[in-house]
């Protein structure tokens, strides 16, 4: 089965169980000041969740696209590490306003994956919240799901959005890839490893949780799930890595054209390859490169696609060229992709010309550093140097030091910008330190963080 074809299997599976189609809202949250993206399919309900909101259903489906770049839940660092994680994903769900409760969530969810997609049950594993009863008893009573692939676990299995919003005991399947592939089975030493992956979290939304960390009953209680489409094509394909799936080795193939790689397994691609996904619907739903909030983000998600094809030896501009098969893939379920080629062509190549100018330089000034490095530890002032004057942000210098098994000396380099600042002060150039301010970023209204995305963006 195709992703397009997974996809709309599953629309179609719960639309025949009395679930409206929701399209797809927007990766920039028009609800939600707190939150950098939409992380999760939920997001665009969360009103609803909390009974602010009515709407004309109280079934809804979608297939949510979701970028998760920064915030709580933020899985930049794993992309190119895991078979399993996106920068960009999308995210199948299906929603319960006060209607259905745990039993139909599981029954659907059950259905779904063992009827429809005929997957063998020997290969599904399930956890509850360590505290919930009664969706063991459905699970093993009901279901008739094996004990020995059934476990209770503890923050695992409770769900929430951001640190504020609506939450609660999750249930979750995971997929065994076999044992060729290393990895526990969900609750062990080595769960984290890719042999038993995540495919499916059905949370059942029993609390709202507010800014004083107090848990408090929901009106009504509701389902909110969400299944990873390229992890459940993965398992419909017959491959381990989300990356071998149809719609990624389309892509790995065009980058691997473009910049002149053979190697379709190779690492860098894999990054490039998922960062032009996140970095072209963003900029779709109207964020662009900036300094600041969202377009940090973006900026630094480019920065490290063009960093890895420069790893990959290639030297010229390339990174918008892939645009262009992204939309061949994707752009019959987003026309919004092809209708914004343009707009992200000419935002991505301005971006990338503008960091070519100090990569090189910024490169061979690492590597001279590295060269005589004593220690695993890169100083501090040397991160500074490569943020402030070449343009790196830290998470690129991470990236750079992980492949080398080195880390950075934070503190320094903190140290180093403060030092700066002070400068700046005492030389008078600013009447004001204008360096904590959040500017507005014009294409995306920037509202404001909390404390924890404030952090995602502090670099
Ligand atoms: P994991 O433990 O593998 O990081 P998660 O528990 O963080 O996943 P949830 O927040 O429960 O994920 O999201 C619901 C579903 O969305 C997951 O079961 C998975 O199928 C999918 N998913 C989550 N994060 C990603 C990602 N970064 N890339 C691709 N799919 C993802
Ligand atoms: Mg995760
Ligand atoms: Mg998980
Ligand atoms: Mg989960």
């Amino acid at each position: 089965m195709k992703s397009a074809q997974i996809r709309d299997a599953f629309l179609n599976y719960f639309a025949g169980q009395d679930h409206t189609v929701v399209p797809s809202s927007s990766l920039v949250p028009g609800n939600d000041p707190t939150l950098l993206f939409t992380n999760a399919g939920m997001v665009q309900f969360k009103e609803t969740f909390l009974g602010q909101e009515k709407r004309s259903y109280n079934r809804a489906t979608s297939s949510q696209r979701c970028v998760r770049a920064g915030g709580k839940h933020n899985d930049l660092e794993n992309v190119g590490y895991t078979a399993r994680h996106h920068t960009f994903f999308e995210m199948l769900g299906n929603f319960s306003f006060g209607d259905y409760f745990k039993r139909e969530a599981i029954r659907f969810a059950w259905e779904f994956l063992t009827k429809t997609l005929n997957l063998p049950e020997e290969r599904l594993w399930v956890t509850v919240h360590v505290s919930d009863d009664e969706a063991a008893d459905i699970w093993l009573k009901e279901m008739g799901v094996s004990a020995e692939r059934f476990s209770r676990l503890d923050e695992d299995n409770f769900w929430q959005m951001g640190d504020t919003g609506p939450c609660g005991p999750s249930s979750e399947i995971f997929y065994d890839h076999g044992a060729d592939v290393p990895g526990g089975p969900p609750g062990s030493e080595n769960d984290d490893l890719d042999r038993y992956i995540e495919i499916w979290n059905l949370v059942f939304m029993q609390y709202e949780r507010t800014a004083d960390g107090e848990l408090h009953s929901l009106p009504k209680p509701s389902v909110d799930t969400g299944m990873g489409l390229e992890r459940i094509a993965a398992v419909m394909q017959g491959v381990h890595s989300n990356y071998e799936i149809d719609l990624f080795q389309a892509l790995l193939k065009a980058t691997a054209e473009v910049v002149g790689c053979s190697n379709l397994e190779e690492k860098s691609l894999r990054v490039i390859a998922d960062h032009i996904r996140s970095c072209s619907f963003l900029i779709a739903d109207g964020v662009m490169p900036s300094n600041e909030g969202r377009g940090f983000v973006l900026r630094r998600i480019v920065r490290r696609a063009v960093r890895h094809g420069h790893k990959l030896g290639h030297q010229e501009v390339f990174f918008y060229k892939l645009v262009e098969a992204l939309a061949e893939q994707m752009g019959d379920a987003y026309p919004e992709l092809r209708e914004k080629q343009q707009v992200i062509e000419q935002a991505l190549r301005k971006e990338e010309e503008q960091f070519a100018k100090t990569l090189d330089k910024g490169m061979a000034l690492l590597e001279e550093a590295l060269d005589s490095l004593e220690g695993s530890e890169i100083p501090g002032e040397l991160v500074f140097t490569l943020h402030d004057t070449y343009g790196f942000p830290t998470d690129l210098t991470q990236d750079i030091a992980r492949e080398r098994d080195l880390s950075l000396d934070m503190a320094g380099y903190e140290a180093a910008m403060e030092a700066q600042r002070q400068r700046a002060r005492a030389a008078g150039k600013f009447k004001q330190d204008y360096t904590d301010i959040l500017e507005l970023d014009g294409a995306t209204e920037f509202l404001g963080y909390s404390t924890t995305e404030a952090e995602g963006k502090v670099v």
